[in-house]
């Protein structure tokens, strides 16, 4: 990968960890909003799953963006993590917060290996 390369993908990904940065501190407001109307109550209820739903999947991708940030900069982004191969471009062009190659991530999503998860516990504490 050439140096510009990286620097393209570094500055998507830091625009991309800035609005999902922003996007979780919204939907933590939305979640602890009341109301006293029971309807209200019921749907708020569904918003509020939804909204944990998606604060999951949101601070998941969070998560991986800043994973690869930080492998940017100790300077072994775009090699998988689990076999040390090279990342194809065009992977990482499609995914750039990837840190496994296709293989291994197919392999990850079939759960043959475990890909390390950091708790959400303090992100739903917020929100519950
Ligand atoms: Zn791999």
């Amino acid at each position: 990968m050439t140096k510009a390369e990286l620097e393209k993908f570094k500055t998507f990904l830091e625009g991309r960890q800035a609005e999902l940065g922003g996007a979780l501190r919204n939907r933590e407001d939305i979640a602890i909003e009341k109301t006293p109307d029971a309807l209200d109550e019921v749907q708020l209820a569904g918003e509020r799953e939804l909204a944990i739903r998606n604060l999951d999947r949101e601070s998941n991708l969070l998560r991986q963006v800043r994973g690869a940030l930080a492998r940017i900069a100790e300077g072994s982004y775009g090699t998988c993590m689990h076999c040390d191969e090279e990342i194809s471009l065009k992977r990482l062009n499609a995914v750039p917060q990837t840190a496994f190659c296709i293989k291994c991530q197919e392999a990850a999503d079939r759960h043959e290996f475990e890909v390390e998860e950091t708790p959400l516990d303090s992100l739903l504490q917020n929100a519950a």
